[in-house]
């Protein structure tokens, strides 16, 4: 793949109806196509999955954001209407791995996330856009999402190219002028970056890159039924990306007990209290706060 000129930029809002500020973002792109202007670069901009957005619904049948496993894409047998709206974006989009373009999926939290890049591998291209719009934006985090032996299934896996920009905290379904712009000026620096690079730029990096790895993720206390049996405790509400030490708090019961955090080293919680994570037996991923020297 040629990583000194990006063929295409391709801006995907709205992979989850319900997460407004992507949504907004590229309908307000698709309007004007001047605002997103770059005279060495191409970018186009496409709702994931317009009929979820219609409903403001995060999906109609499925997670239109685990749908990319490649089996899948292949498999014309599974027919939900995620699964169909996956194979068209491949065909747009794709083929899975090898694509050219550059991919910025727009997603929005109702964590304390701040402004995080979802890194799904680990190409030099992105560690290197990483650390500069780290380094342009001191408010932004990168979380690496990346599991050893498992293919990755988010809209941001058909291209080697790209990430997924998560902001929260925000309530699902509807839109903060606060994050939607810092979204906004976030887009901007990414293309700022990318016609660098199509100019025959290098623009200056620093050294290092500190990322958040993904470890495992952790479900809610439940009862023997499997019904929720506690809630986030309340130090840990709001704190991600802060650490959390084997004996702090992590849960509290209905029953007023409250559940500490048994693993045996210091971890980084994110994506805590995620709404829409609690059909998934998601109340928090866990991850390793490091630094990485940039080659
Ligand atoms: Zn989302």
């Amino acid at each position: 793949m040629n990583t000194n000129h990006i063929r295409q930029v391709v801006i995907v809002g709205g992979t989850h109806g319900n997460e407004r500020i992507g949504l907004y973002l590229v309908k307000k792109f698709n309007q004007d196509s001047s605002l997103l202007f770059r005279p060495n670069l191409t970018t186009n901009c496409l709702i994931g999955n317009p009929q979820a957005c219609k409903e403001n619904q995060r999906y109609i049948e499925t997670d239109l954001n685990r749908c990319f496993i490649k089996a899948d894409l292949d498999n014309h047998l599974l027919g939900r209407h995620e699964e169909k709206q996956a194979k068209v974006l491949h065909e747009q989009l794709g083929p899975k791995g090898n694509s050219e373009n550059f991919l910025l999926d727009l997603h929005s939290t109702t964590a304390n996330m701040g402004l995080t890049l979802i890194l799904v591998n680990d190409h030099p291209f992105n560690l290197h856009l990483a650390a500069y719009l780290t380094h342009h934006n001191p408010q932004v985090r990168v979380y690496r999402w990346t599991q050893e032996n498992q293919e990755n299934a988010f809209v941001s896996s058909l291209c080697q190219l790209g990430f997924a920009i998560e902001v929260g905290p925000i309530p699902q379904g509807i839109l903060l002028a606060s994050l939607f712009k810092e979204t906004e000026t976030l887009i901007h620096q990414t293309l700022d970056y990318l016609e660098q690079v199509n100019r025959g730029a290098s623009p200056p990096l620093p050294k290092t890159l500190t990322l958040f790895q993904h470890l495992e993720v952790v479900d809610y206390p439940k009862t023997s039924n499997g019904e929720l049996a506690g809630m986030i405790h309340p130090q840990l509400q709001g704190r991600d990306y802060q650490p959390l030490n084997p004996g702090d708090p992590i849960f509290l019961t209905f029953e007023d007990q409250t559940l500490f955090y048994e693993g045996c080293s210091t971890v980084w919680p994110i994506f805590i209290n995620e709404a829409a994570y609690y059909e998934k037996g998601i109340a928090m991923c866990l991850t390793h706060k490091q630094d990485i020297s940039l080659k």
